[in-house]
């Protein structure tokens, strides 16, 4: 078999990619290999309006499974609604519409054992021969980056009654600070349907999955919401970068292989959110005019180092997060982030901070102590330091 594009990993950077391009070079023969049995696994993921420009928005609407105009942020000593639109693409969504665009393009349960430039071999043997290919296996783990967690398990449920939540509470930091950071994610699905999600920034990839359920439990039922059915779970152990080696991690291979998401360390680093970064390089791929190996390798891996250096700032406050901030005190720094004007909010989530927004972010009084703030400011490389990594987690 030989096709212009083969897509490995049906998740969603290469969904992305993938429809990006049946909407706009339908000429191209495009595979997608997914060893699931379907594409983008079991996922919700949210963006912020403000993450993408208004032309993104548009193409990926057909994926939206909800939208909400504003959402809630709860902390001790504050509560903001951030009038500012909020959307979640559910993996079913981006299965049935990209499955569709891709027709029989989607090879389902299938391996990929091995992967060349212009080639990947099936587990079994069968080797499909490519124009291109691009590695989207998802996140790689491994010994490459310094890494905090934003962990989380949650549950979707079906209540016995509505829940009277208008937005999503994208952060409700008024329970007890257990394991770093933690606050409840919850999304109002339908009128008696909710998405809570237990979710901590902790050193450790480790999820308590018994606690976490039991603890999204005690949350429901202390506003009064009875439960009628678990409909489905969902968890995460998303990647927070405190430092790195981006160099590293590409000279790990396979060399020449083009990488898109989490393969290419495209997402936030505080959040480790990737759809916006996914949705860009959908973009920047699809206008590309010769889709080869090599330039495909080059856009790739180009984009990737661009981002990490644009990002050593988002680092520093990760390192700052992580390191100066006693886990039980973290929550603190979000409670005043979440004090500073919106537009700089909506800017940092969509990774685009400018000099005086970090200055901002930066200046008064820090709420963590001083002199282990300053003694963030250097980034070391994780195999110098010895500190947490998935790999060694
Ligand atoms: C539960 C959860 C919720 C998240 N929520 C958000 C969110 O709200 N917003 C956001 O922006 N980000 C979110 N993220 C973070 C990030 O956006 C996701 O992890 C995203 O799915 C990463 O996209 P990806 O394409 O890089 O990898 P994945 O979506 O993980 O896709 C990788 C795919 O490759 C397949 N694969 C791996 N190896 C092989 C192989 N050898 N052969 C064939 N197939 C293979 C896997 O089965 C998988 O389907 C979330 C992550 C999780 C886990």
């Amino acid at each position: 078999m030989k096709v212009d594009l083969a897509l490995v990993g049906g998740g969603l950077a290469n969904c992305l990619i993938a429809l990006r391009l049946r909407q706009l070079r339908p000429e191209l023969e495009l595979l997608v290999v997914e060893r699931g049995p379907r594409l983008g696994g079991n996922h919700t993921w949210s963006y912020h309006d403000s993450d993408l420009t208004a032309a993104q928005r548009a193409w990926l609407r057909p994926l939206v499974a909800h939208s909400w105009p504003c959402h809630e942020l709860r902390f001790p000593r504050r509560v903001r609604v951030m009038e500012a639109g909020y959307n979640s693409v559910s993996s079913r969504r981006l299965h049935e519409v990209v499955g569709e665009a891709l027709a029989d393009r989607a090879l389902l349960g299938r391996e990929v054992a091995e992967l060349a430039p212009d080639r990947v071999r099936l587990a079994g043997g069968t080797v499909i021969e490519a124009g291109a290919v691009i590695d989207g296996r998802g996140d790689p783990g491994g010994r490459h980056l310094e890494l905090g967690f934003q962990k989380f398990l949650g549950l979707f449920l079906r209540l016995e009654h509505g829940h009277g939540l208008a937005a999503p509470i994208l952060m409700d930091a008024t329970v007890g600070q257990v394991d770093g950071y933690r606050f409840v994610y919850t999304l109002p699905l339908a009128a008696d349907e909710l998405l809570v999600e237990d979710t901590s920034y902790s050193d450790g990839p480790e999820l308590d999955r018994e606690r976490l359920r039991g603890s999204v439990r005690g949350y429901v039922r202390e506003r009064g919401w009875g439960v009628a059915e678990v409909a489905g779970e969902e968890e995460g152990v998303l990647p927070i970068v405190l430092g790195g080696d981006i160099q590293g991690l590409w000279a790990a291979g396979p060399a020449g292989v083009a990488r898109s998401g989490m393969r290419a360390a495209l997402f936030h680093p505080t959040t480790g959110y990737s759809l916006a970064e996914a949705v860009r390089l959908a973009d920047a791929i699809a206008a590309e005019r010769v889709l080869g190996a090599e330039t495909l390798f080059e856009l790739t891996r180009r984009r990737s180092l661009e981002l990490w250096r644009d990002n050593s700032f988002f680092r520093l406050l990760n390192r700052m997060l992580f390191r100066a901030a006693a886990p039980e005190r973290r929550y603190l720094i979000f409670e005043r982030f979440y004090g500073l004007p919106e537009s700089l909010i909506h800017r940092f989530y969509a990774g685009r901070l400018r000099w005086t927004d970090k200055l901002r972010l930066l200046s008064g009084r820090p709420p963590v102590p001083l002199r282990r703030a300053l003694a963030c400011l250097g980034e070391r490389r994780p195999a110098a330091t010895g500190a947490t990594t998935r790999e060694a987690a």
